[in-house]
C-alpha cells in the first residue's frame, strides 16, 4: 500500500509541476553499465546485456533517468519467460539520443499499445499471470519523461517482444 501511495503522489506532483529537477550532464554509457550491473545482482534468471553503447551525453536529472530505465527493466523481467533476454543499449542520431530497453517477451498487441501508459491499466493476460503490480509503472514513466523533456517510443509485437525507447535531445 505504501508503494502505491508514493507512486500516486509522484504522478500527482508531476501533474501539477511540483517536481524539482537537478539536471546535469549524464554519460549515458556509464549509466547503462551501472544499471546493468545492479540488475545482474538481482538474479532475475534472465540474460541482461548491452549489445552496443555509443558514447553520448544527455542533460537530465540522473535519478529520474535511472528510475525510468528501471521501470522498463522491471517490466521486461516480468513479461518475459524464463531465459528471456533483455538488451539495454544506446545510440545517437540527428541530435537525438536513444536509450533502448528491448526484451523478447510476451509482447503487446497494437490495440493494447495505446492503453498501457494509462494509470492502472494492465493487459488482461498479464493480470491473469499474477505477475504482481498495479499498472502504474508506465504512467509514472510518462510523467518522468515529460518533465525531463524526453519522449517514449514503443515497438512491440505480440509473442515476439517489446522495445521501449527513450528519446532525449543531445
Ligand atoms: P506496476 O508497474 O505498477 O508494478 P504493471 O507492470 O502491470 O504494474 P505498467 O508497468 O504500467 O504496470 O505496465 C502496464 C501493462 O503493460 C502491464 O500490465 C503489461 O500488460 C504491459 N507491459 C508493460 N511492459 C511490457 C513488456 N515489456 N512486455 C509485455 N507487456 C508489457
Ligand atoms: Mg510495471
Amino acid at each position: 500500500m505504501n508503494e502505491l501511495v508514493s507512486k500516486l503522489l509522484y504522478i500527482t506532483r508531476a501533474d501539477i509541476g511540483e517536481v524539482h529537477l537537478k539536471k546535469t550532464k549524464i554519460n549515458v554509457q556509464e549509466l547503462i553499465n551501472e544499471i546493468i550491473e545492479e540488475t545482474k545482482l538481482m538474479e532475475t534468471g534472465k540474460i541482461i546485456c548491452s549489445s552496443s553503447n555509443e558514447i553520448c551525453y544527455i542533460e537530465a536529472d540522473i535519478s529520474n533517468v535511472k528510475e525510468l530505465i528501471r521501470i522498463f527493466i522491471d517490466n521486461a523481467i516480468k513479461y518475459t519467460e524464463k531465459n528471456g533476454k533483455i538488451d539495454i543499449y544506446s545510440r545517437k542520431n540527428n541530435g537525438n539520443v536513444y536509450i533502448n530497453i528491448k526484451d523478447n517477451g510476451i509482447g503487446i498487441s497494437k490495440e493494447e499499445q495505446e492503453n498501457i501508459f494509462d494509470r492502472f491499466y494492465r493487459v488482461d493476460k498479464s493480470r491473469n499471470k499474477e505477475t504482481g503490480g498495479v499498472g502504474l509503472g508506465l504512467a509514472i514513466a510518462k510523467s518522468i519523461s515529460n518533465v525531463n523533456g524526453a519522449e517514449i517510443k514503443l515497438e512491440s509485437e505480440l509473442g515476439r517482444g517489446s522495445s521501449f525507447i527513450l528519446v532525449f535531445k543531445e
